[in-house]
């Protein structure tokens, strides 16, 4: 299975994206941890992006649609594959689109977790604690919300034509965030 989660920064893709991972044994793939790799390998990709990342802003399809394709053959043997911050533009979804059916399979739903404003804040504010994040500023965090409002969020129409959109109230503990979550998923 081919699952996307889906929404702002801040929102809880990559903590639930690991529980999945261990719960369902499916591949995470998400382009702002490779991105974070390249920077801290010191590769010309990295030293391409880190500038363009720190200020909070999205680094090229091409970037992110190359990164994917190459794990696209280990989500594959895994069962499935979890998209995190992936796609996050019209251009990558189609891209990931063909991607997929040239391996004759899709994405199989988009999961929305629906987290207000100030709850993003005070998280990203936690993380920036915790993990030290180039991008987990107050500044930064502006233009990833409107990055995200602006280039992101109309990707709620491309997959909700073609129904595999299901929204998931993302508030609360982690456990309650995946029950929510592993009951969308068993959704027929
Ligand atoms: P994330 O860890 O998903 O919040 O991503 C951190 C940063 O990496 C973003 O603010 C972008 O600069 C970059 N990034 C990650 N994924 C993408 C993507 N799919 N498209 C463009 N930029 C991305």
């Amino acid at each position: 299975m081919n699952i996307i989660l889906f929404g702002p920064p801040g929102c809880g893709k990559g903590t639930q994206a690991k529980r999945l991972v261990a719960e369902r044994g499916w591949v995470q793939l998400s382009t702002g941890d490779m991105l974070r790799a390249a920077i801290a390998s010191g590769s010309e990709l990295g030293n391409r992006v880190k500038s363009i990342m720190d200020a909070g802003n999205l680094v090229s399809d091409e970037i992110v649609i190359e990164l994917i394709e190459e794990r696209l053959p280990e989500a594959e043997a895994a069962g499935g594959a979890i998209f995190d911050g992936f796609p996050r533009t019209v251009a990558q979804a189609e891209a990931l689109d063909d991607a997929l059916a040239r391996r004759s399979t899709r994405v199989d739903a988009v999961i929305r977790l629906l987290v207000g404003d100030e709850e993003l804040v005070s998280r990203m504010e936690r993380r920036a604690a915790e993990e030290g994040r180039a991008d987990d500023n107050i500044d930064a965090f502006k233009v990833r919300l409107k990055a995200y409002q602006d280039q992101t969020a109309p990707l709620l129409p491309y997959y909700a034509e073609q129904g595999k959109l299901r929204e998931v109230e993302g508030m609360g503990s982690m456990d309650e965030v995946a029950a929510r979550i592993a009951a969308a998923l068993d959704e027929k």
